[in-house]
């Protein structure tokens, strides 16, 4: 969908200079999301190449073509490239692909992790992976993509438990965090079961409490609840920080 520099604004790296790679599809419907034009993928659409001049180019593309668009961009040093999405587990083959291209640059993963088995895929080919933990209860319905040869997603509450712990022993003891993201009408308690399969699975992870930044009916989190699920967290003995959408607070996309 689009390559472009800016600066990391979420998780581990939050405010690294990185090059971001976005690619097309995703078939969750988080009601918080801020990049719905990723969700569906057409043949005949274009993908954004942010370099001196901004220009478009076809969106299908290879990962050779890929990494030299990511040199493209970069406009000195090389930099680590974040793949992101959509859901770019829905292109696992890809993902393996632009790894072997990309020389000593480090390759970020950014997931919803909702799919486990294309996750197992590409966990020795990235260096970090960002993992979202999902309430199921706020998960809009599955859109799959059309196609063979995409992982299923999880379509109720013991799918998605079932995806979150495959997902948190596959990235225990990597380089990896986890982010859940904060918004207003949620109960803290709704959160318990998240946080007890973090402590239980992947304890030395670093959490990060990411209150939502507000987008169409989602309000931002009340502070309160930001605390009394930095306490759970703590009281976990979980690694927890809270940290807001830096990119946003720069103004850079
Ligand atoms: S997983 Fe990402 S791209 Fe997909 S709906 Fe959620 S926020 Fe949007």
């Amino acid at each position: 969908m689009e390559v472009f520099a800016s600066f990391q604004g979420e998780g581990l790296y939050a405010g690294e200079p990185q090059v971001f790679v976005r690619l097309r599809g995703c078939p969750l419907r988080c009601p918080w999301c801020d990049t719905p034009g990723s969700w569906h993928v057409q043949p005949d659409a274009e993908a954004r190449i942010s370099a001196a001049a901004t220009r478009r180019v076809p969106t299908r593309a290879t990962p050779f073509q890929v990494a030299c668009w990511v040199a493209e961009v970069e406009q000195g040093a090389p930099r680590t490239i974040s793949v992101t999405g959509g859901e770019p587990l829905m292109w696992p083959e890809f993902i393996r692909g632009l790894s072997s291209m990309v020389g000593s640059r480090r390759l970020h993963l950014e997931t919803a992790g909702a799919h486990p088995r294309s996750l197992a895929r590409v966990i020795d080919a990235v260096d970090h992976t960002s993992l979202d933990l999902k309430l199921p209860a706020e998960m809009g319905e599955v859109q799959e993509l059309p196609g063979p040869g995409f992982e299923p997603s999880p379509r109720d509450a013991a799918e998605w438990r079932a995806a979150r712990r495959a997902c948190l022993e596959l990235v225990a003891g990597r380089d990896a965090c986890a982010k859940l993201i904060v918004a207003a009408g949620r109960e803290h308690g709704a959160y318990e079961e998240l946080l007890a399969d973090l402590a239980r699975l992947a304890p030395r992870l670093p959490l990060f409490l990411q209150p939502v930044t507000p987008v169409g009916p989602v309000g931002a989190a009340p502070l309160e609840l930001v605390r009394a699920l930095a306490e759970d967290a703590l009281d976990l003995g979980l690694r927890v920080r809270v940290l807001p959408q830096m990119h946003r607070v720069l103004g850079v996309p």
